[in-house]
């Protein structure tokens, strides 16, 4: 306490959060100087720590100020503060850094702010067009940073003198560009290999550019062009997945997609995510780029250079990612040269090189709040923060499609961005390198890693290689226990609540393949109580690639196999060897029955990518239809077979696919209700946590938490990863934790 007769008071805080190169110490400078303070701040292995020394009401002020007013891209997660006697001295500094690196977080990339983009307008600023413009508050930064501490020469930007007059900005506290390592001008920094308007023309003209961005290559056509979308697809060997489109600002998207308050926020925020956006009929965009959709992927530009480019063609282009079908995206130029030459008419590129590949991030808006699908750029590697601390750093090592992997120390979980495909050889190689690179960027060496129980995944064999090579522990977590720890501790909850673990596959503790799963779950550990009813899985892994495989098996499960509605080659085949037991494991799997009636329906009954049954029949529902089928509860089973024998009788009756699937899942949900009221009655429990890439369909969702809320149960969903297993490892994570906690 300040003796009261003194007129100066000192005042230590201590900022903790993301508050290291995102511009703090300069606002805290430039604040101190409009108050007239004096004292200085640091960055510290604790955060930002300031002294602060005035009039008591100037104080006052100051600390009201130093968090209300903190720059953009600040996230002040605690501030404390502590009385010191006052020194009496004038004047404020900024002091270097003390301390460990390891207290400062690499940013994600950052969009373009609106005063980078004033400059890139304006035809007197020196930076008038230039394409890597940036600073504090935006550009480039995990794709960029090669090691830590985050400073210039550890970027990319490394072989970049900066200029005098960039210099100047980089050293001037009172400048936007006060210590933002990328920065550059067109005298000093990175260059395009081709004028703008020169690619624009092309695009234009309906060429395919390959145009080098932050986290990789993406290849442009123009959206409007039919046959330039067309041609993409054909030489991407991509039959019907979504492109994503890139409209130049809001207006121009709001053309194309009916945009609410929620997805505005999404389309404008610093990460920009493709954002899936209801298509606006009579769109003016080719049919190829979402087949089979009602729904458009749509970003903003997030870089100066797609500002340009955006501007200069004057109309939405898609931005695909720039591969061959399921491949890695290319991010190094040779790489690309190589790859993208027979896809590309042209190229766009650069001399700054990419660090490490990130794709972009996708995004829903789901009543109101964010539902992340892919958590990639703008969003990684920042971490998650959990409600209990780990006792020891852990490594997760995610499952196998939608790969991400997660480091985690205290109550940090560093998720990484988008990897991909295991099975894509490739995409393991990324794997085990952002493993390597992630540690190295925040200090954390694993003392425990968790992998899932599929004895076959890559994820696997690397974890087991790795507890073998370090000597340190291997947790083993079941695939969907993995699903409802995500989102519990997505949410910040420790349960145990009810879990419901809708997806494709996943490796059960019985040997079967689960995939429609109740369990009573908490961070530690789980009970499976109730399931899908198990039917033969006609092929194996097979049958996730020809959905008809499923409609064989739920027809002949109801005897009705020998009266399909649909004509499939091998049908019989399939039915013989189901009825043999021939390579037709068991399974409870929801997405398998999602595959069985959009095979009967007629929506489709082959696939090209994974989902894509599931995706389309949510795609086709009626949003008016209110009929609904019954679903069974038998014991701890929920019958699926019930909702096929239903689907059948509408397919034979003439009932349009629309109707059949609005009641195909307006049942499943009211199963799902049926199924959770069975377990809260015999637990007590009044939490439901929803996981599992089957919630990935918003239909269903919805659906299942209007009911269970209308129940008075609670219900979790996903909200800052995705509900499929690109969020698995943050489970695996604190799943890990909280047994380490348990024996520790
Ligand atoms: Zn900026
Ligand atoms: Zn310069
Ligand atoms: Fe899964």
């Amino acid at each position: 306490m300040a003796d009261p007769d003194s007129p100066l008071v000192r005042q230590r805080y201590t900022v903790g959060g993301i508050v290291q190169g995102v511009g703090f110490r300069p606002h805290v400078h430039q604040l101190a100087a409009e108050l007239d303070l004096a004292g200085y701040v640091a960055n510290t292995a604790e955060g930002v720590v300031i002294e602060i020394e005035g009039p008591p009401d100037r104080v006052a002020s100051f600390a009201a100020a130093v968090v209300d007013r903190a720059p953009p891209l600040a996230v002040v997660d605690s501030f404390a503060g502590q009385g010191m006697a006052p020194l009496g001295r004038a004047g404020f500094e900024i002091r270097p850094s003390v301390g460990g690196p390891a207290a400062t977080l690499v940013s994600p990339d950052v969009a373009t702010c609106a005063d980078c983009l004033d400059e890139l307008g304006d035809p007197t600023d020196r930076r008038h067009g230039y394409a890597f413009t940036n600073c504090t508050n935006c550009g480039p930064r995990y794709t960029i940073v090669t090691t830590i501490p985050y400073d210039r020469p550890n970027t990319t930007m490394a072989s970049f003198l900066m200029c005098d007059a960039c210099r100047a900005e980089y050293e001037d506290p009172f400048d936007r560009r006060y210590h933002a390592q990328p920065v550059c001008c067109p005298a000093c920094g990175p260059q395009l290999d081709t004028p703008i308007e020169k690619v624009a023309a092309a695009v234009l003209a309906g060429e395919v550019v390959a145009v080098k961005g932050l986290g990789g290559y993406h290849l442009a056509v123009l959206a409007s062009s039919e046959p330039a979308v067309t041609r993409l697809r054909a030489r991407k060997h991509r039959e019907d997945k979504p492109f994503a489109v890139m409209a130049a600002d809001l207006a121009a998207a709001a053309r194309i997609c009916v945009i609410d308050a929620m997805a505005q926020e999404l389309l404008r925020s610093p990460a920009r995510p493709i954002v899936l956006l209801p298509r606006r009929p009579g769109a003016p965009v080719a049919s190829a780029i979402a087949p089979g959709s009602r729904e458009l992927g749509v970003m903003l530009p997030y870089t100066p250079l797609h500002h340009l480019l955006l501007a200069a063609v004057g109309e939405p282009i898609v931005l695909t990612s720039g591969n061959r079908s399921d491949e890695p995206i290319a991010y190094r130029d040779d790489d690309a040269r190589t790859r993208l030459t027979p896809i590309a008419d042209r190229f766009l590129t650069h001399d700054r090189p990419i660090r490490i590949r990130v794709d972009d991030s996708v995004v829903r808006a789901v009543d109101g709040a964010p539902y992340v699908l892919r958590r990639s750029r703008g969003y990684a590697p920042a971490p998650i923060t959990v409600g209990s601390p780990t006792p020891v750093p852990v490594l997760a090592c995610g499952a196998e499609l939608k790969s991400t992997i997660a480091l985690a120390r205290g109550r940090q979980v560093f998720v990484s961005h988008h990897i991909g495909d295991l099975k894509n050889y490739e995409a393991y190689g990324s794997f085990c390198e952002t493993i390597e690179h992630i540690g190295r960027l925040f200090e954390i060496t694993p003392a425990i890693v968790a992998h899932d129980m599929h004895p076959d995944y890559l994820s696997t064999s690397y974890a087991l290689e790795l507890s073998e090579d370090r000597g340190i522990e291997a947790v083993a977590v079941q695939h969907h226990h993995g699903h409802i720890a995500s989102c519990l501790a997505d949410n910040g909850v420790a349960g145990p609540v009810i879990g419901v673990a809708f997806d494709g596959t996943g490796y059960g503790t019985d040997g079967t393949v689960w995939g429609g799963e109740f369990l009573v779950a908490d961070l530690t550990d789980f009970e499976r109580v109730g399931w899908l009813a198990p039917v033969p899985l006609p092929g194996g892994d097979a049958a996730a690639d020809e959905p008809w495989r499923m409609a064989a098996s739920y027809l002949d499960v109801i005897g009705e196999a020998g009266a399909s509605p649909i004509t499939v080659p091998h049908w019989d085949d399939v039915v013989a060897m189901v009825r043999a037991g021939v390579s037709s494991p068991l399974t409870s799997s929801v997405g398998r029955l999602f595959d069985a009636v959009a095979a009967l329906v007629g929506v489709r009954s082959t696939v090209n990518y994974e989902g894509q049954a599931a995706i389309e029949l949510e795609a086709v529902v009626a949003p008016d239809e209110a009929g609904t089928y019954p679903m069974a509860v038998a014991g701890s089973t929920l019958v699926g077979a019930d909702l096929v024998a239903a689907v059948l009788a509408d397919v034979r009756a003439g009932v349009a696919a629309p109707v059949i699937a609005a009641r195909f899942h307006h049942g499943l949900a009211a199963g799902v209700a049926v199924m959770c009221r069975r377990v809260r009655d015999a637990t007590g429990l009044a939490c439901v946590a929803l996981s599992g890439g089957v919630f990935a369909n918003v239909v269903l969702l919805r659906e299942v938490t209007g009911l269970l809320e209308a129940d008075e149960f609670t219900v979790l969903r996903h909200r800052q990863v995705p509900c499929n297993d690109g969020g698995i490892c943050l489970g695996q994570a604190v799943v890990a934790a909280a047994r380490a906690r348990r024996s520790g």
